[in-house]
């Protein structure tokens, strides 16, 4: 497996926490950074959109354009960038160590690990 990979595993692991308990808390509350192909889509010039009041696609808990979600709606709350893996710490997943067992498969494949 690549870094890739287990990041992309570590998400998919992470789905039925987001939906049953954590109810998108990264889509009402957080900050996600949003990337230049995906400002269009939210309307904000800047780097950053900051989501306080919730995101305009976000409906009953649900993304309603989920399958054409940004990229950065892809890849919170983990981002891979060459063998560097950064966590949010925002997300309540990754504070209470839902990602463990794919850190130390991180850190066996040589990434290295930070939290943000
Ligand atoms: S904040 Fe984290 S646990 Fe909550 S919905 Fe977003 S990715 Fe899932
Ligand atoms: S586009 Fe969808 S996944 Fe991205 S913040 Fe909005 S509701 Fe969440």
């Amino acid at each position: 497996m690549t870094i890739a990979q287990v990041a992309a595993s570590a998400r998919r692991s992470l789905g039925p926490y987001c939906e049953s308990e954590c109810r998108a808390l990264c889509c009402s509350k957080g900050i996600l950074p949003i990337d230049a192909k995906s400002q269009p889509r939210f309307g904000n010039p800047g780097s950053f959109i900051v989501l306080d009041n919730g995101c305009p696609h976000l409906f009953a808990s649900k993304c309603r354009i989920y399958q054409n979600r940004p990229s950065a709606c892809r890849e919170y709350p983990i981002w891979v960038r060459g063998n560097t893996v950064t966590l949010s710490t925002g997300c309540p997943g990754v504070q209470s160590g839902k990602f463990y067992a794919h850190e130390r498969q991180l850190l066996r494949l040589g990434a290295t690990v930070l939290r943000q």
